[in-house]
């Protein structure tokens, strides 16, 4: 049997459902103030899958009547490296399906770091010639900025620990959690 990397009830809860709930409401009618409505999302795979399904479903909330809406596609990425460095190379383990050519896309992440992921995501979108790049990530933890890049739009600034929960993972645990918790160890 697979040993879990720790109990769950040793989490601690760092935002509420609740609260996730109404900055990702806030999230989308900032993202509807400054953006086309006919946007590519770009999704990270696999710790965005939970936020982007609850900021597509807040899009639409925030503009309900418009005619043309998001479309979605996912991308997964893999950072190799070792702690020992501070180089970490990403590469793309799972491509794109659609065209970004053209097209207004809004990169969503779970959390900004390094800033490698989306300066990787961001060039790589850029490369395929879309016509503008925005990101949104649900968590910025600053500190740890390896490469010049911000977000656009971010949910929350969260201290410099190691988070859980709402997508993100620890050994592919806690996904489904519906607050972003902190293992304590
Ligand atoms: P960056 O390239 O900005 O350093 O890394 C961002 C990625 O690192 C995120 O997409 C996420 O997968 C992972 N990451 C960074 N901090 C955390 C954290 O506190 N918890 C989890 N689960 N993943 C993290
Ligand atoms: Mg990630």
């Amino acid at each position: 049997m697979t040993q879990l990397p720790a109990p769950y009830d040793s989490l601690g809860v760092l935002i509420t459902t609740q609260e996730i709930a109404q900055r990702v409401t806030k999230m989308a009618e900032e993202i509807h103030q400054k953006l086309p409505p006919d946007l590519m999302i770009v999704s990270l795979l696999r710790g965005s899958f939970v936020f982007t399904s609850d900021l597509i479903r807040a899009l639409h909330l925030a503009s309900p009547s418009k005619t043309s809406g998001p479309q979605v596609d996912f991308i997964t990425v893999s950072s190799y490296g070792n702690q020992t460095t501070s180089s970490g190379t990403i590469q793309v383990v799972r491509d794109l399906t659609e065209d970004v050519e053209g097209r207004p896309v809004l990169i969503v992440d779970d959390i900004l770091e390094s800033g490698r992921t989306l300066t990787f995501a961001r060039e790589l979108v850029l490369s395929r010639k879309a016509k503008s790049v925005h990101i949104a990530v649900l968590l910025e933890k600053p500190g740890h900025r390896k490469v010049d890049i911000n977000a656009d739009f971010v949910g929350f600034v969260i201290p410099d620990k190691f988070v859980v929960g709402y997508g993100l993972d620890y050994a592919n645990y806690y996904r489904e959690l519906p607050f972003i918790g902190v293992v304590n160890l």
